[in-house]
């Protein structure tokens, strides 16, 4: 039996966030460990679409080439363009201008998040992506997980096979903001299943950030709680899903963000071992091919068993 790690990577191309330099390190990281990643790109970075960027379509065409997936990070990363930031993302200190516009513009970012203008800020997106890269984008995470109904709408209606915008730790975050103790969450299945949406589109929860930047300080805080994720991910029998972002995981202490994974990838490994299953670092757009195809089978077996029931009547009533 399997257990699924995945690690993700948010605002490739958004200047501040993420450098060609850092991008590329972190390519270097991941094939040293011999692993794929998801890498969640922002479209458009200050009006220039990221397809007109030569060292990022290069090194995105590269990270195809290894292996990885090209994933869909809004369109610009406005705070506001898919929906409303969660609580402990807008109490991080560098949020400070995004509280001050929701507070005083409130009535007409709500108003812009409507499904229609929405889906076109999606499409818009996808396309510049998918031209700089010329691969199929079928996943998305909203820019500070920020959501709301219309996006989950907007995301089944333009044919997105999953979202990975919600999560299931808020404790990473709260170490962020010096909340001691950090609260950490259970994780279990019914957790996992309230965060699924009704329709065809998947949804792959996060759990949470754990090297934003990261201090030896707060560093085995930090490894408890990644330690307590995947234990509880494992036994609920649920994706883990991690969240880094391109720069911050290289501005932390030291090598500290990479040592963060050369080690929770250890402690994974040998956990899933112990328990006799295996270890598997996919992509997001691999669950979701394994989720559609198990869905395929179940439904598949469940016609198989009710034809067999249909002829076991027949026989029934013929014997009769
Ligand atoms: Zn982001």
């Amino acid at each position: 039996m399997i257990v699924n790690f995945c690690l993700t990577v948010d605002d490739v191309g958004y200047e501040g966030y993420s450098s060609e330099p850092h991008f590329a390190n972190l390519l270097e990281f991941f094939q040293q460990e011999g692993i794929r990643a998801t890498f969640f790109t922002v479209p458009l970075d200050k009006g220039v679409p990221v397809s007109r960027r030569p060292g990022y379509i290069e090194l995105l065409e590269r990270a195809t080439v290894e292996g990885h997936e090209i994933a869909q990070h809004g369109l610009e990363h406005d705070r506001f363009e898919v929906g409303i930031p969660p609580p402990m993302i807008m109490e991080m200190p560098h949020e400070e201008p995004a509280r001050k516009r929701l507070a005083s513009q409130r009535a007409s970012i709500d108003a812009s998040l409507e499904t229609d203008r929405i889906r076109a800020r999606l499409a818009a997106g996808r396309r510049i992506i998918e031209d700089a890269v010329e691969n199929q984008v079928v996943g998305f995470r909203a820019p500070c997980l920020a959501t709301c109904d219309s996006l989950f709408q907007a995301l089944e209606l333009e044919g997105y096979a999953y979202d990975s915008s919600r999560y299931l730790q808020e404790a990473g975050w709260e170490i962020l903001n010096g909340k001691k103790p950090p609260e950490f969450r259970p994780i279990n299945r019914e957790a996992y299943e309230r965060l699924q949406y009704p329709g065809r589109l998947l949804s792959f929860p996060l759990t949470t950030e754990y090297t934003w930047k990261l201090s030896w300080r707060k560093f085995e805080t930090t490894f408890d709680l990644a330690r307590h994720d995947f234990l509880a991910c494992m036994q609920a029998n649920i994706p883990f899903v991690t969240l880094s972002h391109v720069s911050p995981i290289q501005e932390g202490e030291g090598d500290s963000g990479f040592e963060f994974y050369r080690r929770l990838l250890a402690f994974a490994k040998e956990q899933a071992t112990a328990d006799g299953r295996q270890l598997k670092v996919a992509t997001l757009s691999e669950l979701s091919r394994e989720a559609r195809q198990n869905k395929c089978r179940t439904r598949e077996a469940n016609d198989r068993s009710r034809r067999a029931w249909v002829r076991s009547c027949g026989v029934w009533h013929t014997r009769r």
